[in-house]
């Protein structure tokens, strides 16, 4: 499943011991394995062989330079959702003709840089949006492909922050409105609509509910052929659920091959944005026990990464499984056998990393593991309580590579303006 393995009792990502690695960058630090990313990539990538899809990874999930550009490297495409996205998408050299963009709200300024570009196409959100984009195409004098995003309108059955494909949702475009778009896409003369769009949510552990999503949008695919109306693409977004806890997420194969005969009774190319699953695996945030705490009604274990750093416990109360770096310090430990609420130093107490959990003997100065970390981790983190970013490290094999500078105090205030007098 991934490269996080106890080899006596020191935990080691691929060949390299984790321990050494918090010793040499410090702590709170994000350590991925190279392998079980290209792993998570390559799992999906095989089991959809038979449809040949193009990946758009979400960069969103993890967008560190180094990820996308093992992944571009790869033939994956790039799945975005901001300018800032877009100059990363570039920067790693994705090729235009592999990156889709959604959001809800792109600027004016974004909507023309990804124009320039001449990216694969937009995946379109509103009227209003599509309206623009045709407006800023015709001023750039340059024809644009665009996909509309249905909102499908099905439970996915996962925390409700991260479902996007109910009609109460902001997401995409229902059905009808979909229909009249395409019934007068003639109106659109610098717009050529070439596909359907789906992303209806994250971390969906069943085929479920993607199944039932796929089906409308096959239909509706199906219903605007007989109109005359032939969309080349269809993109069925990300969403794919990973193992934090005890879950039992469908495996690729498993969605694979539900999903690909629905898909195959069109003729239309197929579009996939993962970005959980292949990223989220191959990542782990190594902190260090700063104090171990105990009140009247209460034990605490105190380190030194927070909320800022990992936040999904905190918005989502998400499990994430909590290893010792190092197993069975010695028999000094100050700890045995009760459960501990393990927090970071921030004044909040949503500031925690697990409520309760029971945790193996450890001391103070020791570290420990937060595991499946690698997607919505670093990319979600901020400096809250001025705390700097923490550094990202890369294990390939038996070599470890610095893909991001931990932030100093001088990055904090880089972009501050102190102004002298009122
Ligand atoms: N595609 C779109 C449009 C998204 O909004 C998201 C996540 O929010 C994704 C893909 C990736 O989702 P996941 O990381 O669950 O695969």
């Amino acid at each position: 499943m991934h490269e996080f393995r106890y080899l006596r009792n020191n935990l080691f990502c691929e060949r390299v011991k984790v321990e050494d690695l918090a010793k040499r960058w410090g702590t709170p630090l994000y350590v991925y394995s190279y392998k079980t990313l290209l792993d998570h990539y390559w799992k999906l990538k095989n089991a959809f062989r038979e449809i040949n899809p193009l990946i758009c990874y979400s960069v969103k999930a993890n967008s560190n330079l180094s990820i996308l550009k093992i992944l571009v490297e790869q033939g994956a495409g790039l799945d975005i959702v901001s300018g800032g996205e877009l100059f990363r998408a570039i920067k790693v050299k994705c090729p235009p003709k592999r990156i889709v963009y959604a959001s809800v709200g792109k600027t004016e300024r974004e909507i023309e840089t990804a124009i320039r570009q001449g990216i694969l196409f937009f995946n379109v959100e509103s009227v209003s949006e599509l309206e623009n984009i045709n407006r800023i195409a015709e001023r750039l004098g340059k024809k644009t492909n665009v996909s509309l995003r249905i909102n499908p309108d099905v439970e996915p059955q996962t925390h409700r922050f991260i479902t996007t494909g109910k009609l109460t949702n902001k997401f995409g475009l229902d059905f009808q409105t979909a229909e009249e778009i395409l019934k007068k896409r003639e109106k659109y003369l610098w717009l050529k609509i070439k596909g359907l769009h789906i992303h209806i949510g994250s971390q969906i552990i069943e085929s479920s509910p993607f199944v039932s999503a796929i089906r409308k949008l096959v239909s509706f695919h199906r219903q605007m052929k007989e109109e005359g109306i032939d969309l080349e693409y269809l993109n069925i977004g990300g969403g794919l659920g990973i193992i934090y806890y005890k879950e039992k997420p469908q495996t690729a194969k498993e969605f694979a091959l539900c999903v690909i005969p629905i898909l195959k009774e069109t003729q239309a190319k197929v579009i996939l944005e993962p970005g959980r699953f292949i990223a989220g695996p191959s990542g782990i945030l190594v902190v260090k026990v700063l104090y171990i705490k105990s009140t009247p009604s209460k034990n605490f274990i105190i380190v030194d990464g927070a909320m800022n750093d990992l936040i999904r416990p905190a918005l989502y109360g998400a499990y994430h499984e909590i290893l010792p770096v190092t197993k069975f310090q010695n028999q000094k430990s100050k700890i045995k056998n009760q459960k501990y609420d393990i927090v970071g130093p921030i004044c909040e107490s949503g500031d925690f990393f697990a409520k309760d959990r029971e945790i193996s003997p450890l001391r103070e100065g020791d570290y420990l593991a937060i595991m499946g970390a690698g997607a919505y981790g670093f990319s979600m983190s901020s400096n809250y309580n001025s705390r700097c970013r923490v550094a990202e490290v890369l294990v390939k094999d038996d070599k470890a590579y610095l893909i991001r500078r931990r932030e100093t105090y001088r990055d904090l205030v880089r972009n501050e303006v102190v102004i002298d007098k009122f």
